[in-house]
């Protein structure tokens, strides 16, 4: 089923989650011991990450180091196909630009059309860490709203190769990335607002944050996004703080701002127990503001961890 129609259907607010594939050389087991302990919650949707490739570098007989491209967490197709067939949850792949030409991009739309899978959620993705900056695959797109084009026309059976196109095209709900506190490359939130409502206007039809710590961020984006015509729903995206070190790596890697209440309290513990027990307060105080807020979903992003999810759906949901 689509997300829209999860949200419209649906009675009181929406409890859903990220996955992160698993590292290379790890097992399956680790989604669905990650996934159990969150299905009391009756989660309508599940997002599946995508990760392009990076480098690593291997040492030679010689001793010199030989650059080597690898995928440190392939699998989000199969895992999304896997959650479906064992626990009849829809599965939201993250599709990005990166990496893929549009011929990739084709097959991987129709690959997820046969195994049933209904929504993407349609990003750039990250850079590649040695790049320094998001670099285009030739062939390929350089932003999401090109790739939500290329499905919605797929969506319409347009095909690459008009030979192909007719009636059995896709029929995906695009969902897209919001940034509260606007993405790290825009120059200010109103240019970035432009290009989410380009997004929502090519069709998109629903909107999934950046994590964020401040309430008060999640309500002036959703009032700026109405404000400028942007209608669809705005799933929240919220992250527990667990360590001591997420203090600093949080906003360093996605460019969001710490509370200075949440950062004293962090600061003043001890231990990663405390801090962990600081987060999980904070982020049901969170969501319980967010769901009075009106938000239609509350979704979690869990790296892998889902014991503090837990806590906090127990205290939410
Ligand atoms: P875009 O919408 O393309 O925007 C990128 C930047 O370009 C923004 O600054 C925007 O303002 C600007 N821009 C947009 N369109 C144009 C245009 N036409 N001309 C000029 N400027 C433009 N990354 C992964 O690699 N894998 C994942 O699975 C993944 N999941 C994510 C899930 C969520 C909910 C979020 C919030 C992010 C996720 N990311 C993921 C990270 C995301 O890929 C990065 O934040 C990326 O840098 C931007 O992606 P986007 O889709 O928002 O890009």
């Amino acid at each position: 089923m689509k997300i829209t129609e999860h949200i419209q259907n649906a009675k009181k607010p929406l409890f859903s989650f990220e996955l992160l594939p698993p590292m290379k050389g790890q097992s399956i087991d680790q989604i669905f011991e990650a996934i159990e302990p969150l299905m009391e919650f009756e989660p309508p949707f599940i997002d599946v990450t995508y990760h392009r490739e990076d480098f690593i570098y291997k040492k030679q007989p010689n001793g010199l180091l030989e650059k080597v491209s690898t995928r440190k967490r392939p699998g989000t197709v199969s895992i999304c196909a896997a959650i479906q067939f064992k626990y009849k949850v829809d599965a939201v792949p993250h599709l990005i630009c990166g990496g893929f030409t549009k011929e990739d991009t084709e097959n991987a739309l129709i690959e997820l059309k046969f195994l049933g899978i209904d929504n993407v959620l349609v990003l750039r993705g990250d850079a590649r860490k040695e790049d320094g900056g998001f670099i285009p695959e030739t062939g390929g797109h350089s932003y999401a709203s090109e790739l939500i084009e290329q499905v919605i026309n797929l969506n319409n059976g347009k095909f690459l190769h008009e030979e192909y196109s007719g009636p059995n095209g896709t029929d995906f709900c695009i969902g897209v990335a919001g940034y509260p506190e606007k993405h790290f490359e825009a120059p200010n939130l109103k240019t970035d607002l432009r290009y989410l409502k380009m997004k929502v206007d090519m069709g998109a039809e629903y909107i999934v944050t950046q994590m964020f710590f401040d309430n008060e961020k999640y309500e002036k984006f959703v009032t700026l996004c109405r404000e400028n015509g942007i209608n669809v729903p705005i799933i929240p995206g919220l992250k527990p703080l667990t360590t001591k070190k997420q203090l600093t790596l949080l906003p360093k890697v996605f460019s969001i701002d710490i509370p200075e209440e949440l950062a004293d309290a962090v600061a003043d513990c001890k231990t990663d127990k405390e801090v962990r027990e600081v987060g999980i307060e904070w982020c049901i105080q969170q969501s319980k503001g967010l769901i009075d807020l009106g938000a239609p979903c509350l979704h979690y992003y869990t790296m892998g961890k889902s014991d503090t999810i837990r806590r906090i759906g127990k205290a939410v949901f």
